[in-house]
């Protein structure tokens, strides 16, 4: 039986950090939604049978993104928190993918992803038992500080990274993982993390520092920067 991929979006949540009245997933970049821009970079690849996106209940801005349109995407309703809206997404998937096939966690805030990172992604977990997710190391010294603005103390940023997504799992298991953590009352902030709740190792697969997750109003300058670098003249 063929081993198949299938991409998750999750796109319910109200961005609080962003501000603004329009949800952040829908902020134009360039003209375009996030969310078109992140989605379009999942469709890019041939070898992802469909994606699902998560929307809000009541989302009524979805219809007008160009890639609502795409036979391969079709959407479900979130929950309550990120990990409830990748669950979600699951159980809608559950008639059609078996546990042994892939799936592709993607923020719907994240849209600078290149078709060569989800790639790599891809080709270096491809025999993995585990699964994967994009990362970058931090370059920076760390502080700690002390709830008022002073630092407390210096973290060693050695064998520090940055998760970003795309994360990649075996649909089992990242099954699995998010009910026992959902069961353990344990915050789950990406799959990675939930993966990790079962003892497991997820392998960190080197990516572009510039796959960029917009978060404040701050962020959305560098990210049109970037996308209207790789446009060309
Ligand atoms: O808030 P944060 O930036 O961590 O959200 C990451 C992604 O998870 C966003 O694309 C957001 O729309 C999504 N999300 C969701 N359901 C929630 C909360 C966040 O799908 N309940």
């Amino acid at each position: 039986m063929a081993v198949r991929r299938w991409a998750v979006v999750p796109a319910a949540g109200r961005g609080e950090r962003f501000g603004g009245r329009t949800p952040k997933q829908y902020t134009p970049l360039l003209g375009r939604p996030v969310i078109s821009w992140s989605i379009a970079a999942l469709l890019a690849s041939r070898s992802i049978e469909a994606v699902v996106v998560v929307l809000a209940a009541g989302d009524r801005r979805w219809p007008s993104v160009p890639e609502a349109a795409d036979r391969r995407v079709s959407v479900c309703i979130g929950g309550a928190r990120r990990e409830d809206s990748v669950a979600n997404a699951l159980e809608s998937l559950a008639h059609r993918a078996h546990d042994s096939d892939w799936v592709i966690v993607h923020d719907a805030a994240r849209p600078c992803l290149t078709l060569e990172d989800l790639r790599r992604l891809m080709a270096t977990t491809r025999d993995d038992p585990v699964g994967g997710l994009l990362a970058t190391p931090v370059p920076d010294t760390l502080k700690v500080d002390d709830g008022k603005g002073r630092c407390v103390r210096t973290v060693p940023r050695e064998g520090i990274w940055r998760a970003l997504t795309p994360q990649m799992f075996r649909y089992g298991l990242l099954r699995r993982a998010l009910m026992l953590c959902k069961d353990r009352e344990r915050p789950v902030t990406d799959e990675a993390s939930a993966i990790e709740a079962l003892g497991l190792r997820p392998v960190l697969v080197p990516g572009r520092s510039d796959n960029l997750k917009l978060t404040t109003s701050q962020d959305r300058e560098v990210i049109e920067a970037i996308l209207r670098s790789r446009r060309g003249p």
